[in-house]
Parts: C-alpha cells; structure tokens; sequence
C-alpha cells in the first residue's frame, strides 16, 4: 500500500497517509479533502539510490585531470 504525502490546502497541515484506491484521504487536522498531494519521499530517496553513478572514480580516485593516475607521482 503505497504511502502518499500530503498537504492541506485549507489549513496547510502536512501528513502522511495510506491511499487506498477506493478512499479518498482527508486531512487529520480539520478534515478537509482539499490536499495537493506532494511528492514522495520514499520514491524519490530509493530512485536515487538504485541509480548507477556517471563516471566511476578515476585510478587517482579524485578528478584531478590527469588520465591513468599520473598526478600520484607529483
Ligand atoms: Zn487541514
């Protein structure tokens, strides 16, 4: 069951809330189905962990500029 963040567009209280398909989420605070749903913390935090980095660390293990980790004998 998927855990959706939102906010409350009447009184700006945020809360986090699971969404069935078939409910529909009304603030805790004053009760209102007013809400912007926001983005979700959980998708966002495990997309980015899962993602591959770009350029893999150089043989110096630093971005020094120099190819072939020629900078460790400076
Ligand atoms: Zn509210």
């Amino acid at each position: 069951m998927p855990i959706f963040e939102y906010a409350c567009r009447d009184c700006g209280h945020q809360f986090e809330a699971l969404v069935r398909s078939d409910s529909t989420p009304e603030c805790p605070q004053c009760h209102s189905i007013a809400l912007e749903k926001q983005l979700s913390v959980f998708a966002t935090t495990s997309a980015g962990a899962s993602a591959m980095p770009e350029m893999p660390p150089g043989p110096c293990g630093a971005s020094c500029g120099m190819p072939g980790g020629s900078c460790a004998f400076r």
